[in-house]
Formats: C-alpha cells, structure tokens, sequence
C-alpha cells in the first residue's frame, strides 16, 4: 500500500521512498508525494533518482491501493532507494487552479443555491458545469467579480482527514454528494475554505485563496437546459 504524502502535505515537492513493485516502465513505490490523475485533476509529473540512475515520471496512476510512476525508461529493482521530485511549477499551478474551482463552487452555491454537475482542469484553466437555467456575459462578469472578492479576502484552506460518521454530520457536505463514498472508506478528507466551501476531496489545493491571483472567467456556454459551463483562467506568477 502507498502511503500518500500529497494528502496531508500539498506542499511536499520532493520526498525518500523505496521500491515495491517494478514492471515495464513503472515503479509502485512505498509512499509517493505524486498525485495521481483523479477527481478532475491531472497528474503530477516530474524524476524518480536513485544511486545508479535517473528517469522521468511521465504519468502517475492509483490502481488499488498502489500508486504506480510511468517512467520514461526502466525502473529500478525492488527494494531501491529513492528521491521523487515533483515539477514543482506543473503542481503549483494545479494547486491554485484547483482551489480557484472550489472558490466558483463555493460563490455559485452560496449566492445562486446551483450544483456542480461537473468540472475539469489543466495548470491555469478549468471548466465547471453548474445546474442553473440562464447564463449571461453579464453573469459571467458579476461571478468574476465575486470570486476575485474572495481570493482577496485571503480565506484560509484547511485540510482535516475525518472519521466517516463524523463527516456525515456536516451538512455543507452532502450537496458534494458523500453519500455516495463506498462503505468501505473510513476516513474522509474534507477541505475546506474557511467561511465558503467545503468538500470531500483527496486533490491538493493552496493554503489560502489568495495564492490563487486574479480568476478570469474566460467563457459561458449552455450544456442544456439545466446545465451551464463557465470556463476560468490563471495567470502564471
Ligand atoms: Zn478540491
């Protein structure tokens, strides 16, 4: 089993590990600061290094319990030390995308009482759909406004991993659909933007919104009746 590093420490750019399993082109390491694709957000990329050698982590990807590095070469054997480092400026971004997502979500439910229905990122752009029947450019430009309130209003983001009951007990998560987690998991990690949102959520996000910068709500389009995409912009600092 992998232990996952990103989860309790976003900001862990390189970390020691050992290899479990090898095959192919791909390493299963014992604990991995890589986040897997999953939940919208791409995978971290970036190098495995060991005593003997070195290889690109090109794609990283959760099966079960095991976290397993796509390298752009071999790996190494079972029971090798090594150091994984992330492309730093590749996460970051994602990191500040992903937490400019839940600021929209958060805007758009507080203030329009709209759902997500979905949602999508790369490093500095995103699109995330919505339950709502009008979309305008006049819309579009009073969320700009709104959301850019709140990366200025510098909110905390904090992490706490809960025991299953417990979470089940905060209503501001059940409109983020956690009753539907399997049975089988535990433990939920909630993020939350302290005063505007909360999710059940194993992405990795800023420490606080203003680290985001300024959003541009760069695109509106209707999806159906009910369903309306705004697409959000980053710059890069
Ligand atoms: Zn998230």
């Amino acid at each position: 089993m992998t232990d996952l590093l990103y989860l309790t420490n976003c900001y862990l750019k390189d970390f020691e590990a050992m290899v479990v399993a090898a095959e192919g082109e791909r390493a299963a390491l014992n604990r991995t600061a890589f986040y897997p694709r999953g939940g919208g957000q791409p995978a971290d990329v970036g190098s495995l290094l060991w005593e003997s050698g070195q290889a690109q982590v090109v794609k990283v990807k959760k099966q079960g319990d095991r976290v397993w590095h796509k390298l752009e070469g071999e790996p190494p054997p079972v029971g090798t030390s090594v150091r994984g480092v992330l492309d730093w400026g590749h996460r970051y971004n994602l990191m500040r995308t992903h937490t400019a997502l839940h600021i929209l979500c958060g805007v758009i439910w507080r203030d329009y009482g709209a759902l997500v229905t979905g949602g999508n990122m790369e490093p500095l752009k995103a699109r995330m759909d919505f339950e709502l029947e009008h979309m305008s450019t006049d819309f579009a430009q009073e969320v700009e406004e709104k959301i850019n309130a709140e990366v200025a209003a510098a909110r905390p983001v904090r992490i706490c991993i809960l025991p299953r009951e417990e979470a089940f007990q905060i209503p501001d998560l059940i409109r983020t659909k956690i009753n539907l987690l399997p049975p089988q998991i535990m433990e939920v990690r909630v993020v939350e933007i302290e005063g505007l949102d909360m999710q059940a959520d194993g992405g990795t996000h800023v420490a606080n919104t203003s680290e985001v910068g300024m959003i541009h709500v760069v695109g509106h389009e209707s999806k159906g009746r009910i369903n309306k995409r705004l697409r959000i912009a980053l710059k890069e600092r």
